[in-house]
């Protein structure tokens, strides 16, 4: 039975961060490696069969962002970086580089399964049978009709605002770098205009969110990108 649980392997040097994870991982049901250096980290993850790795990006012999760069050259295995309050700057980076998502320290055992479970639903999913229907509350958009509604309404979307929302879709629960948006909607010559993002996000969120000032699907991680919700 052991050998079906998904098995994480978590690459951090603070040892109390490590124990935290590991009881919080073991207690549900997942397999726990551990390393508290990078090279140990990259070493297990070269030998061991694993599902997730979940990355510090502050580590005393290596760059977590390098410990990235290093496991993309070999493996797409889904990453999740921790970071401490106020490096936006490095997860943006960090993600840009490939990790899928993040949790900023202190974070909570429910906000660390949330992060775990949308990241393994993901690596689960076979790209070409993805679902066709996406639902949220009352949201609902149809990919294969190319329908969205609000409620049963259907809403008007232009092009643009539809890209937008698929591309979210797509990641849903995953949160999605102002750069990942903005290369795929509007290709990687608009990698920096932020603006264009700014702007076609106010216009998604007025036609979907009842609060568009406090939305509830179409969420902003500060200084890092969008996330829109599952649940
Ligand atoms: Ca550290």
């Amino acid at each position: 039975m052991a050998e079906n649980l998904p098995s994480i392997l978590v690459i951090e040097d603070e040892l109390p961060i490590r124990r935290f994870l590991r009881t919080a991982l073991v207690n549900h049901g997942y397999q726990f490696l551990e390393a508290g250096t990078a090279k140990e980290g990259l070493a297990l993850a070269s030998t061991r069969q694993l599902d997730l790795i979940i990355l510090d990006l502050g580590l005393p012999d290596l760059d977590g962002l390098e410990v990235i760069h290093q496991l993309r050259e070999w493996t797409l295995l889904p990453i999740i970086i921790l970071s401490a309050r106020g490096q936006e700057s490095d997860k943006v980076t960090a993600l840009d580089a490939g990790a899928d998502d993040y949790l900023t320290k202190p974070f909570s055992v429910s906000e660390l399964l949330a992060r775990i479970r949308v990241i393994l639903r993901h690596a689960a999913r076979v790209p070409e049978k993805e679902e066709p229907l996406f639902v949220v509350g009352n949201l609902q958009v149809d990919l294969s009709k190319r329908q969205v509604s609000i409620g049963g309404n259907e809403i008007h979307l232009t092009p643009i605002e539809y890209k937008l929302l698929t591309t979210l879709v797509r990641y849903a629960g995953k949160v999605v770098t102002h750069r990942q948006l903005l290369k795929v909607v509007w290709g990687p010559a608009y990698a920096d205009e932020s603006q264009y993002l700014r702007v076609y996000m106010t216009q998604l969120r007025h036609k979907l969110e009842i609060d568009p000032a406090r939305p509830r699907y179409l969420t902003t991680e500060l200084g890092v990108g969008y996330r829109l919700k599952t649940d």
